[in-house]
Protein backbone atom coordinates (compact mmCIF):
# COMPACT_ATOMS: atom_id res chain seq x y z
CA UNK A 1 0.00 0.00 0.00
CA UNK A 2 1.53 3.29 -1.17
CA UNK A 3 1.60 5.62 1.53
CA UNK A 4 1.11 9.80 0.20
CA UNK A 5 1.86 12.48 2.69
CA UNK A 6 0.76 15.91 1.65
CA UNK A 7 2.19 19.09 3.01
CA UNK A 8 1.84 17.38 6.29
CA UNK A 9 2.78 19.71 9.66
CA UNK A 10 2.41 19.23 13.15
CA UNK A 11 2.58 22.03 15.42
CA UNK A 12 2.63 21.61 19.41
CA UNK A 13 1.90 24.36 21.94
CA UNK A 14 5.04 25.82 23.60
CA UNK A 15 5.12 25.02 27.02
CA UNK A 16 8.30 26.96 27.61
CA UNK A 17 7.14 30.47 28.29
CA UNK A 18 10.34 32.21 27.23
CA UNK A 19 9.82 30.79 24.13
CA UNK A 20 7.68 32.23 21.74
CA UNK A 21 5.44 30.01 18.66
CA UNK A 22 4.90 26.63 18.68
CA UNK A 23 6.93 23.46 18.46
CA UNK A 24 7.03 22.46 14.92
CA UNK A 25 7.62 18.96 14.65
CA UNK A 26 7.07 17.86 11.22
CA UNK A 27 6.86 20.53 9.08
CA UNK A 28 5.21 20.76 5.72
CA UNK A 29 6.34 17.47 4.42
CA UNK A 30 5.70 15.63 1.20
CA UNK A 31 6.25 12.73 0.58
CA UNK A 32 5.32 9.36 -1.48
CA UNK A 33 5.93 6.01 0.06
CA UNK A 34 6.20 3.18 -2.44
CA UNK A 35 4.06 0.44 -2.42
CA UNK A 36 5.78 -2.99 -0.84
CA UNK A 37 9.19 -1.43 0.46
CA UNK A 38 10.70 -0.75 3.64
CA UNK A 39 11.68 2.71 4.45
CA UNK A 40 13.18 4.36 7.08
CA UNK A 41 12.47 7.56 9.06
CA UNK A 42 15.89 8.83 10.17
CA UNK A 43 17.13 11.81 12.40
CA UNK A 44 18.78 12.47 15.63
CA UNK A 45 16.75 12.57 18.86
CA UNK A 46 13.69 15.20 18.67
CA UNK A 47 13.74 15.93 14.81
CA UNK A 48 10.41 14.47 14.56
CA UNK A 49 10.46 10.78 13.60
CA UNK A 50 7.74 9.76 16.08
CA UNK A 51 5.40 12.33 15.81
CA UNK A 52 5.54 11.19 12.23
CA UNK A 53 4.73 7.89 12.80
CA UNK A 54 2.08 8.89 15.09
CA UNK A 55 0.39 11.02 12.34
CA UNK A 56 0.75 8.21 10.08
CA UNK A 57 -1.02 5.87 12.36
CA UNK A 58 -3.88 8.12 13.65
CA UNK A 59 -2.68 8.63 17.07
CA UNK A 60 -2.20 12.06 16.43
CA UNK A 61 -4.38 14.91 14.20
CA UNK A 62 -1.89 17.19 12.05
CA UNK A 63 -2.41 20.78 12.09
CA UNK A 64 -2.27 20.96 8.33
CA UNK A 65 -2.22 18.50 5.46
CA UNK A 66 -3.43 14.97 4.36
CA UNK A 67 -2.15 11.34 4.57
CA UNK A 68 -3.70 8.68 1.83
CA UNK A 69 -3.25 5.04 1.98
CA UNK A 70 -2.69 4.43 -1.56
CA UNK A 71 -6.19 6.05 -3.35
CA UNK A 72 -8.09 6.45 0.45
CA UNK A 73 -7.63 9.80 2.30
CA UNK A 74 -7.17 8.34 5.64
CA UNK A 75 -6.73 12.17 7.52
CA UNK A 76 -9.53 11.77 9.78
CA UNK A 77 -10.15 7.96 10.19
CA UNK A 78 -9.01 6.92 13.66
CA UNK A 79 -6.38 4.33 14.24
CA UNK A 80 -8.78 1.23 14.47
CA UNK A 81 -9.93 1.80 10.99
CA UNK A 82 -6.59 2.60 9.53
CA UNK A 83 -5.75 -0.98 9.03
CA UNK A 84 -2.38 -0.55 10.59
CA UNK A 85 0.23 -2.91 12.65
CA UNK A 86 2.24 -0.79 15.25
CA UNK A 87 5.18 -2.11 17.09
CA UNK A 88 6.62 0.46 19.67
CA UNK A 89 10.37 -0.12 21.15
CA UNK A 90 8.94 -1.24 25.01
CA UNK A 91 7.18 -4.35 23.35
CA UNK A 92 3.90 -3.99 25.18
CA UNK A 93 2.81 -7.39 25.36
CA UNK A 94 0.08 -8.19 27.60
CA UNK A 95 2.08 -10.00 30.71
CA UNK A 96 -0.44 -12.36 31.66
CA UNK A 97 -1.24 -13.41 28.34
CA UNK A 98 0.21 -16.33 26.44
CA UNK A 99 2.28 -15.79 23.29
CA UNK A 100 -0.09 -17.34 21.62
CA UNK A 101 -3.02 -15.24 23.30
CA UNK A 102 -0.79 -12.01 23.05
CA UNK A 103 -1.09 -12.79 18.97
CA UNK A 104 -4.69 -13.46 18.68
CA UNK A 105 -5.99 -10.53 20.61
CA UNK A 106 -5.87 -7.99 17.95
CA UNK A 107 -8.47 -10.62 16.17
CA UNK A 108 -10.59 -10.77 19.32
CA UNK A 109 -12.56 -7.86 18.32
CA UNK A 110 -13.25 -8.29 14.89
CA UNK A 111 -16.88 -7.43 13.83
CA UNK A 112 -19.10 -7.95 11.04
CA UNK A 113 -17.61 -10.10 8.07
CA UNK A 114 -14.44 -9.44 9.29
CA UNK A 115 -15.28 -11.34 12.57
CA UNK A 116 -13.24 -14.72 12.71
CA UNK A 117 -14.05 -18.29 13.93
CA UNK A 118 -11.82 -19.51 16.52
CA UNK A 119 -10.35 -21.69 14.45
CA UNK A 120 -9.50 -18.98 11.98
CA UNK A 121 -7.80 -17.39 15.06
CA UNK A 122 -5.72 -20.31 16.05
CA UNK A 123 -4.48 -20.18 12.39
CA UNK A 124 -3.92 -16.85 11.56
CA UNK A 125 -1.82 -16.68 14.83
CA UNK A 126 0.22 -19.68 13.85
CA UNK A 127 0.92 -18.26 10.77
CA UNK A 128 1.85 -14.74 11.80
CA UNK A 129 4.11 -16.81 14.80
CA UNK A 130 6.15 -19.33 12.20
CA UNK A 131 6.79 -16.30 10.67
CA UNK A 132 8.61 -14.49 13.33
CA UNK A 133 9.73 -17.93 14.01
CA UNK A 134 7.89 -18.50 17.32
CA UNK A 135 5.39 -21.24 16.73
CA UNK A 136 7.25 -24.04 19.45
CA UNK A 137 6.57 -21.11 22.28
CA UNK A 138 3.05 -20.61 21.47
CA UNK A 139 2.48 -21.12 25.81
CA UNK A 140 4.93 -19.52 27.08
CA UNK A 141 4.13 -16.19 28.81
CA UNK A 142 6.29 -13.00 27.93
CA UNK A 143 8.59 -12.96 31.31
CA UNK A 144 9.64 -16.16 30.18
CA UNK A 145 11.40 -14.97 26.93
CA UNK A 146 14.43 -13.11 25.77
CA UNK A 147 14.18 -9.39 24.54
CA UNK A 148 14.26 -10.06 21.02
CA UNK A 149 12.02 -12.98 21.13
CA UNK A 150 9.10 -10.71 22.85
CA UNK A 151 10.19 -8.24 20.04
CA UNK A 152 9.17 -10.67 17.92
CA UNK A 153 6.12 -11.42 19.58
CA UNK A 154 4.98 -7.99 19.22
CA UNK A 155 5.81 -8.21 15.57
CA UNK A 156 3.58 -11.17 15.17
CA UNK A 157 0.80 -9.47 16.62
CA UNK A 158 1.61 -6.43 14.58
CA UNK A 159 1.21 -8.24 11.17
CA UNK A 160 -1.52 -10.91 12.44
CA UNK A 161 -4.18 -8.75 11.07
CA UNK A 162 -2.67 -8.28 7.59
CA UNK A 163 -2.03 -4.66 8.05
CA UNK A 164 -2.36 -2.19 5.10
CA UNK A 165 0.55 -0.61 6.57
CA UNK A 166 2.77 -1.46 9.31
CA UNK A 167 4.78 0.98 11.84
CA UNK A 168 7.90 -0.04 13.96
CA UNK A 169 9.16 3.08 16.19
CA UNK A 170 12.60 1.87 17.02
CA UNK A 171 11.57 -1.47 17.39
CA UNK A 172 15.55 -2.60 18.45
CA UNK A 173 16.72 -0.21 21.28
CA UNK A 174 15.71 -1.80 24.16
CA UNK A 175 17.77 -5.05 22.76
CA UNK A 176 21.67 -5.33 22.59
CA UNK A 177 23.74 -5.31 20.24
CA UNK A 178 24.14 -8.41 19.07
CA UNK A 179 20.25 -9.37 19.22
CA UNK A 180 19.65 -5.95 16.90
CA UNK A 181 21.58 -7.33 14.58
CA UNK A 182 19.88 -10.16 14.41
CA UNK A 183 16.49 -8.79 14.51
CA UNK A 184 16.70 -6.26 11.98
CA UNK A 185 17.63 -8.73 9.64
CA UNK A 186 14.39 -10.39 10.90
CA UNK A 187 12.47 -7.46 10.53
CA UNK A 188 13.93 -7.42 6.80
CA UNK A 189 13.09 -10.90 5.85
CA UNK A 190 9.43 -10.68 7.40
CA UNK A 191 8.85 -7.58 5.35
CA UNK A 192 10.02 -9.07 2.28
CA UNK A 193 8.18 -12.35 3.01
CA UNK A 194 5.01 -10.42 3.51
CA UNK A 195 5.62 -7.45 0.97
CA UNK A 196 3.44 -5.04 3.77
CA UNK A 197 4.63 -1.38 2.90
CA UNK A 198 6.51 -0.96 6.35
CA UNK A 199 7.94 2.25 8.16
CA UNK A 200 10.12 1.73 10.10
CA UNK A 201 11.59 4.76 13.04
CA UNK A 202 15.42 4.88 13.78
CA UNK A 203 18.29 7.25 14.64
CA UNK A 204 20.83 4.73 14.40
CA UNK A 205 21.87 5.61 10.13
CA UNK A 206 23.80 2.15 9.90
CA UNK A 207 20.79 0.05 11.28
CA UNK A 208 18.51 2.45 8.73
CA UNK A 209 21.30 2.10 5.81
CA UNK A 210 21.53 -1.42 6.25
CA UNK A 211 17.84 -3.03 5.56
CA UNK A 212 15.80 -0.28 3.74
CA UNK A 213 14.37 0.11 0.50
CA UNK A 214 14.80 3.94 1.11
CA UNK A 215 15.84 5.76 3.66
CA UNK A 216 14.09 9.57 4.82
CA UNK A 217 16.20 11.68 6.18
CA UNK A 218 14.67 14.60 8.86
CA UNK A 219 16.04 17.01 11.03
CA UNK A 220 13.55 19.52 13.38
CA UNK A 221 11.13 18.75 11.35
CA UNK A 222 11.71 18.78 8.24
CA UNK A 223 12.88 17.01 5.08
CA UNK A 224 16.04 17.16 4.53
CA UNK A 225 16.54 13.77 2.11
CA UNK A 226 14.90 11.10 0.46
CA UNK A 227 16.30 7.96 -1.63
CA UNK A 228 17.97 4.74 -1.55
CA UNK A 229 20.76 4.17 1.46
CA UNK A 230 23.76 4.25 -1.13
CA UNK A 231 22.65 7.08 -3.13
CA UNK A 232 21.78 9.37 0.00
CA UNK A 233 25.62 8.40 0.63
CA UNK A 234 26.96 8.88 -2.13
CA UNK A 235 25.11 12.15 -3.19
CA UNK A 236 24.15 14.11 0.41
CA UNK A 237 22.23 17.14 -0.27
CA UNK A 238 23.05 19.15 2.21
CA UNK A 239 25.83 18.96 5.29
CA UNK A 240 23.94 17.37 7.84
CA UNK A 241 23.09 14.59 5.66
CA UNK A 242 26.87 14.34 4.91
CA UNK A 243 27.39 13.83 8.38
CA UNK A 244 24.53 12.06 9.59
CA UNK A 245 25.34 8.84 7.51
CA UNK A 246 28.86 7.49 7.66
CA UNK A 247 30.59 5.42 10.49
CA UNK A 248 33.31 6.43 10.75
CA UNK A 249 31.51 10.27 9.91
CA UNK A 250 32.82 12.03 6.98
CA UNK A 251 35.98 14.47 7.75
CA UNK A 252 34.69 18.01 7.02
CA UNK A 253 37.21 20.68 6.70
CA UNK A 254 36.98 24.64 6.27
CA UNK A 255 38.20 25.35 2.60
CA UNK A 256 38.32 27.91 -0.09
CA UNK A 257 37.55 27.07 -4.08
CA UNK A 258 40.36 29.65 -6.05
CA UNK A 259 40.86 29.60 -9.91
CA UNK A 260 39.06 26.09 -10.18
CA UNK A 261 40.79 24.52 -7.33
CA UNK A 262 40.04 23.44 -3.38
CA UNK A 263 42.76 24.65 -1.20
CA UNK A 264 42.62 22.78 2.98
CA UNK A 265 44.80 25.02 4.41
CA UNK A 266 47.82 26.16 1.93
CA UNK A 267 47.40 22.67 0.08
CA UNK A 268 45.56 22.72 -3.42
CA UNK A 269 44.19 19.59 -2.57
CA UNK A 270 41.34 18.89 -5.82
CA UNK A 271 41.05 20.15 -8.93
CA UNK A 272 37.09 21.03 -8.50
CA UNK A 273 36.42 22.73 -12.40
CA UNK A 274 33.15 25.11 -12.49
CA UNK A 275 32.96 26.02 -9.10
CA UNK A 276 33.13 29.91 -7.90
CA UNK A 277 35.46 31.36 -5.95
CA UNK A 278 34.12 30.55 -2.69
CA UNK A 279 35.08 29.94 1.22
CA UNK A 280 33.27 26.26 1.29
CA UNK A 281 32.87 23.45 3.31
CA UNK A 282 35.03 20.21 2.09
CA UNK A 283 33.87 16.99 3.40
CA UNK A 284 36.10 13.90 2.76
CA UNK A 285 34.68 10.22 3.80
CA UNK A 286 37.12 8.11 5.25
CA UNK A 287 37.35 6.05 2.45
CA UNK A 288 38.82 8.99 0.32
CA UNK A 289 41.78 9.44 0.80
CA UNK A 290 44.98 7.71 -0.72
CA UNK A 291 48.27 7.66 1.06
CA UNK A 292 50.69 8.70 -1.81
CA UNK A 293 53.96 10.86 -1.42
CA UNK A 294 53.39 12.62 -3.80
CA UNK A 295 49.50 13.41 -2.83
CA UNK A 296 48.61 17.60 -1.83
CA UNK A 297 47.24 17.10 1.19
CA UNK A 298 49.01 17.19 3.86
CA UNK A 299 48.16 16.15 7.67
CA UNK A 300 49.82 15.57 10.98
CA UNK A 301 50.14 11.45 10.99
CA UNK A 302 49.30 10.76 14.60
CA UNK A 303 48.34 6.96 14.85
CA UNK A 304 47.65 3.82 12.59
CA UNK A 305 44.68 1.76 13.46
CA UNK A 306 45.17 -1.77 12.25
CA UNK A 307 41.31 -3.12 11.03
CA UNK A 308 42.10 -6.70 9.65
CA UNK A 309 40.49 -6.01 5.87
CA UNK A 310 41.70 -2.21 5.95
CA UNK A 311 43.20 0.10 8.35
CA UNK A 312 42.34 3.34 10.11
CA UNK A 313 44.89 6.57 9.31
CA UNK A 314 44.44 9.12 12.38
CA UNK A 315 45.69 12.31 11.70
CA UNK A 316 45.38 16.14 12.30
CA UNK A 317 44.61 19.31 10.37
CA UNK A 318 43.79 22.38 11.48
CA UNK A 319 40.95 23.29 8.91
CA UNK A 320 39.51 20.28 10.27
CA UNK A 321 36.26 20.56 12.21
CA UNK A 322 36.48 17.60 14.85
CA UNK A 323 40.24 16.19 14.51
CA UNK A 324 41.49 13.66 14.09
CA UNK A 325 41.22 12.90 10.59
CA UNK A 326 40.10 9.55 9.90
CA UNK A 327 41.26 7.91 6.96
CA UNK A 328 40.51 4.19 6.33
CA UNK A 329 42.72 2.58 3.77
CA UNK A 330 43.20 -0.58 2.30
CA UNK A 331 45.98 -3.14 3.06
CA UNK A 332 46.96 -2.68 -0.11
CA UNK A 333 48.74 0.60 0.31
CA UNK A 334 51.40 1.33 2.98
CA UNK A 335 51.48 4.64 5.42
CA UNK A 336 55.21 5.05 6.87
CA UNK A 337 54.20 4.99 10.56
CA UNK A 338 57.58 6.79 11.52
CA UNK A 339 57.13 9.98 9.49
CA UNK A 340 55.58 12.91 11.01
CA UNK A 341 53.39 13.83 8.16
CA UNK A 342 51.06 11.73 6.16
CA UNK A 343 50.41 12.96 2.32
CA UNK A 344 46.85 11.94 1.12
CA UNK A 345 45.73 12.25 -2.66
CA UNK A 346 42.07 12.45 -2.56
CA UNK A 347 39.18 10.56 -4.36
CA UNK A 348 37.02 13.46 -6.29
CA UNK A 349 34.06 11.45 -5.81
CA UNK A 350 34.50 10.47 -2.27
CA UNK A 351 34.87 14.89 -1.77
CA UNK A 352 31.75 16.63 -1.33
CA UNK A 353 31.41 20.71 -0.81
CA UNK A 354 29.22 22.71 0.88
CA UNK A 355 27.96 26.89 1.05
CA UNK A 356 29.22 27.79 3.72
CA UNK A 357 25.95 29.78 4.97
CA UNK A 358 23.16 27.25 3.50
CA UNK A 359 24.78 24.22 4.14
CA UNK A 360 23.77 23.05 0.47
CA UNK A 361 25.73 21.15 -1.70
CA UNK A 362 27.83 22.77 -4.51
CA UNK A 363 28.34 20.01 -7.46
CA UNK A 364 31.23 20.18 -9.57
P1 LIG B 1 13.33 10.71 19.74
O1 LIG B 1 14.24 10.02 18.77
O2 LIG B 1 14.07 11.33 20.88
O3 LIG B 1 12.16 9.87 20.16
P2 LIG B 1 11.79 12.07 17.71
O4 LIG B 1 12.59 12.36 16.50
O5 LIG B 1 10.88 10.90 17.65
O6 LIG B 1 12.74 12.01 18.98
P3 LIG B 1 9.45 13.57 18.46
O7 LIG B 1 9.15 12.77 19.67
O8 LIG B 1 8.56 13.35 17.28
O9 LIG B 1 10.96 13.41 18.01
O10 LIG B 1 9.40 15.13 18.85
C1 LIG B 1 9.62 16.15 17.89
C2 LIG B 1 9.55 17.50 18.59
O11 LIG B 1 8.24 17.76 19.05
C3 LIG B 1 10.46 17.60 19.81
O12 LIG B 1 10.98 18.90 19.86
C4 LIG B 1 9.50 17.35 20.97
O13 LIG B 1 9.97 17.99 22.13
C5 LIG B 1 8.22 17.97 20.45
N1 LIG B 1 7.02 17.29 20.99
C6 LIG B 1 6.67 16.01 20.83
N2 LIG B 1 5.49 15.74 21.42
C7 LIG B 1 5.10 16.92 22.00
C8 LIG B 1 3.94 17.32 22.76
N3 LIG B 1 2.95 16.46 23.04
N4 LIG B 1 3.89 18.60 23.18
C9 LIG B 1 4.85 19.49 22.89
N5 LIG B 1 5.95 19.18 22.15
C10 LIG B 1 6.08 17.91 21.71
Amino acid sequence: MEVILQNLTKKFPNRDKKKKGDVIAVDHFDIEIPDGKLVALLGPSGCGKSTMLNLISGLLKPTEGKIFFGEDDVTELPPENRCIGLVFQNYALYPHLTVKQNITFPLENLKGKDKLTKEEMNERALQAAKLVQLDGLMERKPAELSGGQQQRVAVARAIVKMPRVLLLDEPLSNLDARLRLQTREEIRRIQRETGITTIFVTHDQEEAMSISDMIIVMKDGALHQVGKPQEVYDDPSDLFVAKFLGTPPINVFDAQVRDGKLYIGGDAVLEVPGVEDWPVYAAIRPEGFIPDENGRFSCKLSGVEVMGRDYSVLSTNSACHSNPVRAIISTDHKVDIEKEVVKFSLKPHKVHLFHKETEERIRF
